[in-house]
């Protein structure tokens, strides 16, 4: 399979170059050059599949042959090492909890599979790679865990000092081995800054083979299509018109699950549910895509001013404005609402949401007041425990440990603190 770059401007890349890129030349996100759907036999006998074949049938094509049928079953397997329940929490209405993975955060998925995927085609070679990734939270955890003992990689994560959850800090900086943390003073946005920079330097690149695993990259992308199928899979009655309502930052898990439609998931509609950032629900009101400086909210592995896989979600309904808002409808919940969501929540379903599944079922519930005959599912994209410091105080009870969490806990941080750019590249260089 060839992918093409949305800007245009650079040649069509493999599966392996688009993974070992990241990002096209021209700064463009690679695109699949053609898109098939799978038989409609596949979707109507779901239930006869195991979570492995389906995601096998869901990524082959993008895979082709760069990746031969038994190696790329075996990576399958390795990611997917997890379950993925769906939760009926109301009549009607049911969360996807992509939060059983090693680190407690549906990045888990794309990371596991990316590292799997970078190492395979990694294999023959005896230069290393380095990861270099910024992270708000979640996307630190997941690829540091998914990354850990893989050969020939070694894995450098920038953290903004004190604005990570304490649980996600211990799972940035406990791992060792080949992944090193750099807390940095200052924010998210800086730590971005310094990761790109660090790409355009020639004094690093001529020394080091940097690349980077964000959610751009197709190896992150396009896994996450698997849980949408698996949730279906687990619907008892598949008649009634299917909701997804998910918590979206980046857009690209949303973009991920638009893309399982696109193969014949049956899907009747998406809701794209955000926080304070609203940049998306304006765009679907008003048709002006304005990019924003990104706003502090408490779910804020949402807190991104201008998603970049949107561009993406657009390519998926052929720029159509008017295709595109009849699939997906987004709404925008500030962090008083989140509140008071994750209480009702808490009080009426016995369940406890994180901010950002708080998000996704405000989103839900709000399109369903008007849709009939319907029933929704909103993605539920962390452990609750990762946002202890939000929720304790709301739902006024305390929140254990699970094992996963347990084990990274009581570990001694082990972080470089870094004031400047130069620090960094001392550090990647020494
Ligand atoms: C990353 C993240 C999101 C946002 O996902 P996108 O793919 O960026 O839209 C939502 N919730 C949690 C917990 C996350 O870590």
């Amino acid at each position: 399979m060839k992918f093409y770059s949305l800007n245009k401007k650079s040649p069509k890349a493999s599966f392996e170059e688009a993974v070992i890129n990241g990002i096209a030349p021209d700064k463009g996100l690679y695109f699949p050059e053609k898109i098939s759907s799978l038989p409609k036999a596949f979707f109507a006998n779901i239930e006869q599949f195991d979570n492995h074949e389906i995601a096998y049938q869901l990524i082959k094509q993008f895979v082709g042959d760069e990746i031969p049928e038994g190696s790329l079953r075996a990576i399958i397997k390795d990611t997917l090492n997890f379950d993925f329940p769906l939760v009926n929490i109301e009549k009607d209405v049911f969360t996807l909890e992509l939060f059983h993975g090693p680190t407690m955060a549906f990045k888990d998925v794309g990371a596991r599979f990316m590292a799997r995927c970078l190492s395979y085609f990694n294999k023959n070679s005896d230069q290393e790679v380095t990861v270099l990734v910024a992270t708000s939270g979640d996307t630190g955890g997941a690829v540091a865990s998914g990354f850990l003992g893989v050969k020939g990689v070694n894995v450098l994560i920038l953290y903004p000092s004190g604005k990570v959850s304490k649980v996600q800090e211990k799972q940035l900086t406990t791992l060792g081995l080949n992944i090193k943390a750099l807390e940095v003073e200052g924010t998210f946005d800086d730590c971005q800054k310094m990761v790109k920079d660090a790409f355009m330097d020639t004094e690093i690149t001529d020394k080091i083979k940097l690349t980077s695993a964000n959610s751009i990259n197709v190896a992150r992308w396009l896994p996450q299509m698997f849980y949408f199928a698996f949730a279906y899979k687990q619907l008892a009655n598949k008649s009634k018109k299917l909701i997804f309502s998910i918590p979206s930052g980046n857009f690209g898990n949303i973009c991920a699950g638009m893309m399982a439609h696109r193969l014949g998931l049956p899907v009747g509609q998406f809701i794209a549910s955000t926080n304070s950032n609203n940049v998306v629900p304006i765009y679907l009101e008003t048709r002006k895509y304005n990019p924003i400086k990104s706003i502090q909210t408490i779910s804020n592995a949402m807190d991104v001013g201008d998603p970049s896989n949107f561009i993406r979600i657009q390519k998926i309904y052929n720029n159509s404005f008017n295709k595109l808002k009849k699939h997906l409808h987004s709404y925008s919940f500030t962090d008083y609402e989140t509140r008071d969501a994750m209480l009702s929540i808490f009080k009426k379903d016995k369940y406890i949401a994180d901010p950002h599944g708080a998000v996704g079922y405000l989103g839900l519930k709000k399109y369903m007041k008007s849709s009939k005959n319907s029933q929704g599912i909103f993605l539920e994209t962390a452990h609750p425990v990762k946002f202890l410091e939000v929720i304790e105080p709301v739902i006024k009870q305390t929140i254990d440990y699970p094992p996963q969490i347990q084990e990274v806990i009581n570990k001694r941080k082990k972080a470089t603190f870094i004031r400047s750019y130069d620090e960094m590249k001392t550090f990647l260089l020494g």
